[in-house]
């Protein structure tokens, strides 16, 4: 049964561990649930926000409005042929459950995906990425409901306009729609994805290249570069990876002895924002209750009872430095609310 709660932290969803209220929290469990919530409320004049798990936002404020949580739990075979699988899932499953699921089953395409934290839910909405695959090369349908007038909806991959870190529903259909569930296409091939880092090195330390090795390499790669949330309040990369015209970077290059770089075409070239943050100096550094993580200067991180405030003026600061330093604008990754 739905669950509503007034007034009530927000502590616990939300990674960072930021203490803000929300005037009203929603729990669903099943897409009848969230359309008889809309049937009831009218949401277009509403102060409405969806989380997962909290895990690529950082709460500025108290919510003055109504937050709704899907729990829609669920991972479902729905068809396969020769080539491969076609899995639906809830938005409330565990993201990470799923990359599990898919590697115990030898279902291909999830595993370098390895480790995410959050829920099926958001995988469309930034189009998660890792080591050199992005939730838009899995993803075949995102199913779900549009708020305004709670009729379905079924895109697919071409509809959801993919981009790195980027997808519709962080532009026209921001805030506009609930996802419910994600139809995955995976392979029964295996189509090994290692060129990333040290992966090809650490999953020929463990033997042949298989799901179970590729998702153990990751995993253990990611459990020490970054701080586990329960552990250390934070939302991942907090910044994007700038894009920069490569006349641009090769200007840096004459400043640097080494920059760091992932091509894009021949005119674009991608930087990590990690290093700019790093090479001025931040890695490490704190301002009153959060900081920049000492392993990876990508990450902010909650020291300790820390505000949304404080979140919102250490990144601030970063961004003018990185400014006036590259002359490079960095544009957040996490969702400012
Ligand atoms: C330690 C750490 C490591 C991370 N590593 C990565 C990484 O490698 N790659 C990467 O891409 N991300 C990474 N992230 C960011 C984050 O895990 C992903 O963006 C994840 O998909 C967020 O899922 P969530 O359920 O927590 O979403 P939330 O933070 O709850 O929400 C994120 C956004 O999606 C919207 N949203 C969530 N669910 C729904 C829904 N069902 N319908 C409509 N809108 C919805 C929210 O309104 C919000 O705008 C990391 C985060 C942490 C803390």
């Amino acid at each position: 049964m739905r669950q509503s709660l007034h007034n009530t932290s927000l502590r616990k969803y939300n990674t960072f561990g930021i203490e803000v209220n929300a005037k009203e929290l929603i729990i669903c469990h099943n897409k009848e649930e969230i359309q008889t919530l809309i049937n009831e409320k009218n949401f277009n004049n509403q102060n409405t926000l969806i989380i997962g798990g909290g895990s690529n936002l950082v709460f500025t404020k108290d919510f003055d409005g109504i937050i709704i949580h899907p729990q829609i739990k669920g991972i479902s075979l729905i068809k396969e042929d020769d080539s491969n699988f076609w899995i639906e899932a809830g938005a409330g499953v565990l993201w990470d459950e799923l990359v599990q699921e898919a590697v115990n089953n030898n279902w291909h395409g999830l595993e370098n995906l390895s480790y995410i934290p959050g829920h099926v839910g958001a995988s469309p909405i930034q189009n998660i990425g890792a080591y050199g695959v992005e939730a838009k090369d899995v993803i075949e349908q995102v199913k779900g409901i549009f708020l305004e007038d709670g009729k379905d909806f079924q895109f697919n991959n071409t509809d959801c306009k993919f981009g790195y870190r980027n997808s519709i529903f962080k532009n026209e259909l921001k805030g506009k729609v609930i996802v419910t569930s994600v139809i995955y296409k995976l392979s029964k091939e295996p189509n090994f994805i290692l060129s990333y880092g040290t992966v090809k090195e650490e999953v020929e330390k463990l033997g042949e290249p298989n799901l179970k090795n590729i998702r153990k390499v990751i995993t253990a790669i990611r459990k020490s570069k970054l701080p586990e949330p329960e552990e250390v309040g934070n939302a991942g990369s907090f910044f994007k990876n700038p894009i920069i015209p490569i006349v641009k970077f090769h200007k840096l290059q004459e400043q640097f002895d080494k920059v760091p770089s992932y091509p894009i075409d021949t005119e674009w070239i991608k930087l990590p924002a990690g290093w700019l943050i790093e090479q001025a100096g931040w890695k490490g550094r704190t301002m009153g209750n959060v900081g920049v993580h000492d392993k990876q200067a990508l990450v902010l991180v909650n020291k300790g009872g820390a505000s949304g405030n404080e979140v919102l003026n250490l990144s601030q600061a970063i961004i003018k430095d990185i400014q006036e330093k590259f002359s490079i604008t960095l544009e957040p990754e996490v969702n400012l609310i």
